[in-house]
């Protein structure tokens, strides 16, 4: 059978993996548990690390998901990690597994749980590195080009203008016209 943390091949019947410790006791709910739903954090971490460079478009290409998206994915991902860590906890308060099956190591289920969070909290680090630094499109550079000239020219030079004008507009009127 496989690890189910670093995937080495382990004897069959193992209680503990030889090459990363951990416990890989396939009878013991908990870790079972706790294992699931990493596995589903992980295959959802891998869909968010595709989507960061998948573009569409044809010509005018764009990334598909944009970095508040992504960022939000990461968040669902965490929330999700602590809804495990909670379950745990109530386990611990509950003083006993959801299935008696043997003996409940309290420390090994800690520790399983510990070295996935951690694996998982570092893949997180990385994934938003990629988001935050991924290298925009060409037509999102010109697109943010248009964006400063928007901001400059419409949002605060074209109100002055017309500012002026206006103004000018108003001192026209009180000047009484003397020919
Ligand atoms: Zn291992």
């Amino acid at each position: 059978m496989k690890c189910p943390l670093c995937k080495e091949h382990i004897k069959r019947n193992s209680v503990k993996c030889r090459f990363c410790g951990t416990i890989v006791d396939k009878k013991t709910e908990e870790i079972q548990y706790i294992k699931n739903g990493f596995d589903k954090i992980e295959a959802e971490c891998s869909n968010v690390e595709k989507q960061v460079s998948k573009r569409s478009g044809f010509i005018i290409r764009w990334h598909k998901f944009s970095e508040e998206e992504l960022l939000e994915k990461i968040e669902k991902i965490e929330t999700f990690a602590r809804k495990i860590k909670a379950d745990i906890e109530n386990w611990k308060e509950m003083k006993k597994p959801i299935l008696s099956l043997k003996v409940f190591n309290d420390d090994s289920v800690k520790l399983f749980y510990n070295e996935n969070a951690r694996r998982l909290h570092e893949r997180l680090e990385r994934l938003q590195e990629m988001i935050q630094f991924r290298h925009p499109t060409v037509w999102e550079r010109i697109g943010k080009v248009f964006k400063i000239f928007y901001f400059h020219v419409v949002e605060r030079l074209l109100p002055l203008i017309t500012g002026k004008m206006s103004l000018g507009f108003k001192r026209q009127n009180k000047i009484p016209g003397n020919i």
